[in-house]
C-alpha cells in the first residue's frame, strides 16, 4: 500500500501540477505557433490565408493537415520567378539572337562552345575550320565530307 500512496502523494503534489502546466503551455505554445506558421505560409502560396489560420485554430490537427494536402505547391515567389525566366527566354528567342540550348544564354553563331555551360554547340571543320552544325555530313563551305 506504500507504492499506492506514493503514487496519490505524487499526483498531489506541487511538481505533479508544476509538469501538468508545463504541458499545457507547451500545447498552448505548439497551438499558436502552428496557427502562425499556417498563416504566414498560406500568404506565401497566395491562399486564403485567414481562412486556413481559422480552420487550423478550430481544428488544432486535423485543420492544419487538410491544410498541408490542399494548400498550393507552390510559393507565389516561385511561381513569379518562372514567369520572369520563361519571358526573358521568350524575348531572347523572339529577338533572333541565338541562345545556348541548355542555358539560354546568347551565343555567336560561329560558336563551338557554349562559354557558360560548356555544352557543344558546332563542331569544326576539319579542312576549312569554319562552325558546322552537329548533324551535317558535309561542310558546305568547302565540301568536306565529315
Ligand atoms: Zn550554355
Ligand atoms: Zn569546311
Amino acid at each position: 500500500m506504500e507504492f499506492f500512496q506514493s503514487v496519490v502523494d505524487f499526483f498531489g503534489s506541487p511538481l505533479f501540477r508544476l509538469i501538468v502546466n508545463l504541458i499545457y503551455l507547451f500545447g498552448l505554445v505548439l497551438y499558436i505557433s502552428i496557427a502562425k506558421w499556417t498563416y504566414s505560409d498560406a500568404k506565401r502560396r497566395g491562399a486564403m490565408a485567414f481562412y486556413w489560420m481559422i480552420v487550423a485554430m478550430l481544428f488544432p490537427v486535423a485543420g492544419w493537415l487538410i491544410y498541408i494536402i490542399v494548400r498550393p505547391p507552390e510559393y507565389l515567389e516561385d511561381v513569379r520567378e518562372r514567369e520572369l525566366e520563361v519571358r526573358a527566354k521568350e524575348a531572347l528567342l523572339a529577338s533572333g539572337d541565338l541562345a545556348c540550348p541548355a542555358c539560354f544564354k546568347p551565343v555567336d553563331k560561329d560558336f563551338l562552345i557554349c562559354p557558360s555551360c560548356r555544352r557543344r554547340l558546332k563542331k569544326s571543320c576539319p579542312s576549312c575550320d569554319r562552325a558546322l552544325d552537329t548533324s551535317w555530313s558535309i561542310c558546305p563551305y568547302c565540301q568536306q565530307i565529315l
